[in-house]
């Protein structure tokens, strides 16, 4: 196997998103728009020089590590959940976490700029991406040339229906509250990342479901009417440590 043989990548930063665990992120950005994070660039790549300009872009590139499936390794096939979790196509044919080097693309909407202690902070929106996610690049999204008018996908062509997102009137109270004390949108986040149907293709039997947003845990089931019923949501208790041995 030949190495690459320059300097290794270079984290120039970390994401900030509401997910905190894999179940749930939509499989693409752009899905839930209300998935809205932060990319906060580190020392030395934090410099305003370094980003002059790119607030003429409504869209950037989020290069990054799926640092979260590194241990797993990769694989020459994966069998993407959208088509079903049954057929087998290359890595090279996915956009699977389980992939030589790790690195994946997302485009998301630019929000904004602004400073924080932590370095500079670009403001996205429409991420699929897990809290803490290592950056190792950011490019402008050009319509122009990444998005050619003749660009055809012959898996994906059929459109994807999407599930209709119930909540009882406890689950709306606890949103406009959490809204109100937050300024977080969950209860769009909630219905745009259901109604993309998070559960494994092996897992569509009306099982209830977990899932977290923020510091929010969320049960759901799903109904053979393709309906994805809100069950509850709760705050996450107080992390449990571990007591000292004796
Ligand atoms: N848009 C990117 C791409 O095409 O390279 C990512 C697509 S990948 C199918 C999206 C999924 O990767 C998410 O739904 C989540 O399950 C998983 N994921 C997100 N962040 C990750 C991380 N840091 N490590 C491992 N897996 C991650």
């Amino acid at each position: 196997m030949e190495t690459c043989g320059f300097q290794p990548l270079a984290v120039i930063g970390r994401m900030r998103t509401p997910f905190s665990e894999k179940f749930g992120i939509p499989r693409q950005p752009s899905l839930a728009p209300a998935a809205v994070g932060e990319a906060v660039l580190a020392p030395p790549f934090d410099r305003d020089e370094m980003v002059k300009g790119l607030e003429k872009f409504s869209h950037i590139w989020l290069i990054f590590l799926f640092d979260q499936a590194m241990a797993e390794g990769w694989r020459p096939q994966v069998r993407p959940p959208r088509l079903g979790g049954r057929e087998k196509v290359g890595v090279f044919a996915s956009r699977s976490p389980h992939r030589p080097n790790h690195l994946g693309m997302s485009a998301a909407r630019l929000l904004g700029l602004s400073r924080s202690p932590e370095g500079l902070v670009l403001h996205v929106a429409g991420i699929d991406l897990l809290d803490g996610t290592p950056l190792v690049d950011i490019k402008p999204y050009l319509p122009a040339t990444d998005s050619p008018p003749d660009a055809s996908d012959q898996f994906l062509a059929a459109p994807v229906q999407p599930l209709t997102v119930t909540a009882p009137a406890p689950v709306e109270r606890f949103c406009q509250q959490y809204q109100r004390e937050t300024g977080r949108n969950l209860h769009q986040l909630l219905q745009e990342c259901l109604a993309c149907d998070p559960r494994p293709a092996s897992q569509r039997d009306g099982r209830e479901f977990g899932m977290r947003l923020w510091d929010v845990n969320i049960r759901f089931r799903v109904s053979p009417e393709s309906v994805a019923e809100i069950l509850s949501v709760s705050f996450l208790r107080e992390p449990i440590t571990a007591r000292p041995a004796g």
